[in-house]
């Protein structure tokens, strides 16, 4: 799957973007990640990509025309998509993950000071927010965007059973039948006692002793009556 981030900083994600699961999913071409910088088609000579707001207000905002030029510039497949990442935008959750994660391609706008020129929303298909605060850019939703849809993918996983019985997981075989949300149930790794001092006494922290038990169908029942 192709991801396309439209930024001003085309480098500002790159320590992280280059680490771990996903520098492995693009050395195996399971992803495959462009950054197009607007700048290019900034036409004076300190590269200016915002204005000064029609109607007055505090703040600059991203110019139309070296975003539609970035968004032409950049090669469609059939099934692409494009968005614009706002705070006020629809709310990424992990079904928006998994629409996105059956695309070709997805395209991303990231916006910088006060926002975008608002005309922008002809050439795109929604409006995206990770959350309900307000970032500086669209950098780092693009960074989870791009982490949350690549972990859904075949082969980007090392182990695809992880996913099966993940917190907001739509498969309905193991959907927590009372809630709407599959929580997943909590894990515990060595030692089986964990051993601590607070405040001069000390204390014990034991693992579940049904997770000890080698007993399978006890340790489902337990942790399907034990969510997060
Ligand atoms: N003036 C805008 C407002 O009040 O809604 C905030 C602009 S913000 C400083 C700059 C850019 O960061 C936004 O245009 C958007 O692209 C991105 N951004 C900020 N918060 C975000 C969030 N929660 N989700 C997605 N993008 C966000």
């Amino acid at each position: 799957m192709k991801f396309d981030l439209i930024t001003i900083f085309p480098h500002i994600l790159d320590s992280y973007l280059n680490e771990s699961i996903l520098k492995r999913a693009q050395k195996k071409k399971l992803i495959k990640i462009n950054f197009h910088d607007p700048r290019q088609f900034a036409k004076d000579r300190h590269k200016t990509v915002d204005d000064r707001p029609f109607g007055g207000g505090p703040g600059m905002i991203m110019k139309l025309e070296p975003l539609y030029k970035t968004l032409k510039k950049i090669k469609y497949t059939k099934k692409s998509l494009v968005i614009l990442f706002d705070p006020a935008g629809k709310k990424f959750d992990q079904a928006m993950a998994k629409k996105f994660s059956e695309l070709d391609q997805l395209i991303m706008i990231s916006g910088r000071y006060e926002g975008v020129d608002a005309r922008i929303e002809k050439f795109i298909d929604e409006k995206v927010s990770i959350g309900p605060y307000v970032l500086s850019g669209g950098e780092l939703p693009a960074g989870v965007i791009i982490e949350a849809v690549s972990r859904l993918l075949p082969g980007v996983l090392g182990n695809q059973e992880s996913l099966r019985e993940e917190t907001f997981t739509s498969n309905s075989e193991i959907r927590n039948q009372k809630s709407e949300i599959y929580k997943e149930y909590p894990h515990y790794t060595r030692p089986e006692v964990f051993k601590y001092t607070e405040k001069g006494q000390k204390k014990k922290l034991a693992v579940p002793k049904v997770l000890l038990s080698g007993n399978h169908k006890e340790i489902r029942e337990w942790r399907a009556r034990n969510k997060k």
